[in-house]
């Protein structure tokens, strides 16, 4: 009995070390993997846009770097961040901007809520990057199966009231309901573009998009793929 308890030790220890051994390996392709990343941020808007494809298309592809997950690029993003885009997605747990997209750290401002309803103070979120540091690109993604979106679509259909402020994501998603005729597929799509029309109306991105410092794209991701798709 004595024999198997040590053995399962030693089993365990050894595993440990293995465990140590494998993630030495893993920082080791990591560092070599990094070349193959953009050396410089991306300073355009349609540089930032292919930049986000790229790292989509290799999360697609099960093909993750996860570039700026590093020690280095924490000590080098301490005093000061330089984002190449914000990217404005629901709260959904299963669309976390940096991973979808394969980026790290001080690489996007991300601003997360239900189905990417934005008011004033959301608003003012997402103009911060653009106005403060010149990030050229904001990307709304709408998403797959948005559980915000289906519960509107619900609450209106049945011409329910949700408690507290839950309603107020119901109002905010009433004109795309509208206008798909309850198709939750379609509201989700006509509310990430709806929400694109209402930043590129907005008093400070405006005038940035016209001398073409900024661009503002709208997205869907696919639950299904995990792949981004333009809309806007
Ligand atoms: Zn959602």
């Amino acid at each position: 009995m004595k024999t198997k308890i040590v053995n399962r030790r030693t089993l365990l220890h050894s595993a440990g070390l293995l465990a140590g051994g494998l993630l030495v390996g893993a920082g080791s392709a990591h560092g070599a993997t990094r070349l193959s990343a953009p050396p410089a941020r991306p300073a355009t808007p349609d540089e930032a846009w292919a930049t986000l494809k790229e790292g989509n298309r290799r999360w697609v592809a099960d093909a993750a770097i996860h570039p700026h997950q590093d020690r280095a690029r924490r000590d080098e993003v301490a005093e000061k961040q330089n984002p190449y885009a914000v990217v404005v997605s629901c709260i959904d747990s299963r669309v976390p901007p940096e991973i979808v997209f394969d980026a790290g750290i001080g690489d996007v401002f991300t601003v997360r809520s239900a189905a990417q309803t934005i008011d004033p103070l959301v608003s003012g979120a997402i103009e911060y990057g653009p106005v403060e540091l010149a990030t050229p690109l904001i990307v709304v993604m709408g998403h797959q199966r948005c559980g915000a979106v289906t519960a509107a679509a619900h609450a209106l259909r049945e011409g329910t009231t949700l408690p507290g402020d839950l309603q107020r994501i119901v109002e905010a998603l009433r004109p795309a309901y509208d206008r798909a005729h309850g198709d939750v597929d379609k509201m989700i799509r006509i509310n990430t573009v709806d929400t694109v029309a209402k930043l590129k109306a907005d008093k400070l991105l405006a005038p940035r998009i016209a001398r073409k410092q900024l661009k503002i794209v709208g997205s869907y991701y696919s639950l299904d793929t995990g792949q981004v798709t333009r809309l806007v």
